[in-house]
């Protein structure tokens, strides 16, 4: 801890010259003055940590040198002990009126000085951190306010912006929110990747119709520096500024009239490998940027580009989700729907059946001796096949009708509004064209042809409530078709 500093100030040089060896042999370093005038000096040239006063001075009144000791700023901290030979009363009661921190009586007990010296510093250290605490409170309170001030522009900005908006909806938004909270006449959000020669501008307030225009950096030496640097740009005047040097040679040769003063060029990061540049403008007839803008502006990106990355976040896994539940609905070898899902659409269907009061018909597929195809070729080749036997029965159905893969060799065909006479009639169709079919194409084999046998169920039908049951009937008729010799249909 620093060593002490204590003024005394006295006109009688015994006391100034005892006051002064007590402190020194007491630890303090000590600045003995005899007159008001260079008391006054001495505080402001070595800012002591407390002053020791003489009321009784010939050249100055104690108590009006008190007095304006504390009425200045610089001081109003100090502690000042004032000493008088004055009886106490009167003089205590009005030194400590007039902000001195306490009062010792001549002649002085050099104990009582030392404790009370002692006791004043420590309370004036206290009081220094305290004022000093508060002041930095009221710096952070005002800070906060401010704070909150554009927090407040900052959750309006980006009040729409939480709902499920894509991707380009939201930069459409940021830059018409943005725009109107700073107050510029240009606000755009161009993305592009650092060493690239160009960059598109995916949204821009002064021209809200635009989707994608391709521009060349060397024409914006602002975007050029903020993507180069990564760090924000801030340009008050184009007239001016050194980084614009170039360009302005070419406008002046061009004859171009840039209406632009003032610019923030505000790089970010959306996700590795995909940079932008927020970069917002005001024409000559407005205001030039400053730093708080700038803050500002950084401000509303960053919550931006997290609401950005979110919406990303959300447009990939939705198309995740939609690539996932398109894979737990297909079959991977022929692309048909699976059972499952089949499962799902025919519950559907037969509840539509029984609302509209109109009948569906279930048709069961299965390939004649399938089994002597791999034999004979190889499962490669059987693979081929049942892709073959997929087409040839998705270009047959009508666009509301479904086909799926059942298992093994044996599909299904759900039509829907279709009665027992229709659905035989189309059964047959099926049963013909896999007979017709030459699958020879369909892998690079000898001559191949193949029967099909079908079971037709048809819905409602007694004793058939559940998709089970549907699908048991069906297998029924197909077992009905192998057993009355295949390459057939039955009912
Ligand atoms: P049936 O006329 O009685 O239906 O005779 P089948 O040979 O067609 O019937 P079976 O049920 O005995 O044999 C079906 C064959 O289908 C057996 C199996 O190896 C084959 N198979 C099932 N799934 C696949 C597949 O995904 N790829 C290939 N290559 N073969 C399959
Ligand atoms: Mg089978
Ligand atoms: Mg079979």
């Amino acid at each position: 801890m620093p060593m002490s500093r204590i003024l005394v100030a006295d006109d009688d040089p015994s006391v100034l010259e005892s006051v002064t060896w007590l402190l020194k042999e007491n630890g303090y370093e000590v600045v003995p003055t005899n007159g008001g005038a260079a008391c006054l000096d001495q505080l402001e040239r070595r800012s002591p940590d407390l002053l020791l006063l003489d009321i009784l001075m010939p050249d100055a009144d104690g108590l009006q040198l008190l007095e304006r000791i504390k009425s200045d700023e610089r001081w109003r901290d100090l502690p000042v002990l004032m000493l008088s030979a004055q009886p106490p009363e009167d003089a205590s009661v009005r030194s400590l009126g007039l902000g001195a921190a306490d009062f010792i009586r001549k002649p002085y007990r050099p104990k009582e000085l030392l404790a009370r010296v002692q006791a004043h510093l420590r309370m004036g250290t206290v009081l220094r951190a305290t004022r000093l605490a508060l002041v930095r409170t009221e710096e952070a309170l005002v800070r906060a306010q401010q704070d909150a001030d554009s927090r407040r522009k900052l959750v309006d900005i980006l009040h729409e912006v939480t709902g499920d908006l894509s991707v380009s909806e939201l930069f459409h938004l940021l830059v018409r929110r943005a725009a109107r909270a700073l107050g510029v006449s240009h606000c755009s959000v161009v993305l592009a990747r650092p060493g690239e020669a160009s960059a598109v501008v995916v949204a821009a307030y002064e021209n809200p119709k635009l989707q994608q225009l391709t521009i060349q950096l060397d024409r914006y030496p602002e975007l050029k520096a903020a993507l180069d640097s990564g760090q924000p740009v801030l340009v008050e005047d184009l007239d001016t500024h050194p980084l614009y040097e170039g360009v302005r040679h070419v406008w002046g040769i061009e004859g171009i009239e840039i209406p632009i003063r003032s610019v923030i060029a505000l790089p970010f990061t959306i996700e590795r490998g995909q940079y932008g540049v927020f970069l917002v403008r005001r024409t000559r007839d407005q205001e030039p940027f400053g730093a708080s803008d700038l803050e500002f502006a950084q401000a509303v990106i960053t919550a931006a580009v997290a609401v950005i990355q979110r919406a990303q976040m959300v447009e990939s896994t939705m198309a995740d989700n939609a690539r996932l539940e398109q894979l737990a609905q297909t079959d991977p070898l022929t692309q048909l729907l699976n059972r499952r899902a089949l499962t799902e659409r025919i519950t559907a269907e037969m509840e539509r059946a029984l609302r509209y009061d109109s009948t569906l018909a279930l048709l069961m597929i299965d390939l004649d001796h399938f089994k002597r195809v791999n034999d004979t070729y190889g499962h490669l080749v059987g693979d081929d096949v049942l892709r073959d036997v997929a087409k040839l029965l998705v270009d047959t159905i009508r666009v509301s009708d479904i086909v799926a893969r059942y298992g093994g060799e044996e599909f299904l065909v759900l039509l829907p509004e279709t009665d027992d006479a229709g659905a035989e009639s189309f059964a047959d169709r099926i049963r013909a064209a896999v007979e017709e079919h030459d699958f020879t194409d369909s892998g690079e084999h000898p001559q191949l042809r193949l029967t099909s046998s079908i079971g037709v169920a048809m819905y409602p039908a007694a004793r058939i409530e559940s998709v089970e049951d549907l699908f048991a009937r069906a297998d029924a008729a197909l077992y009905r078709a192998k057993a009355d010799g295949r390459n057939r249909v039955r009912l």
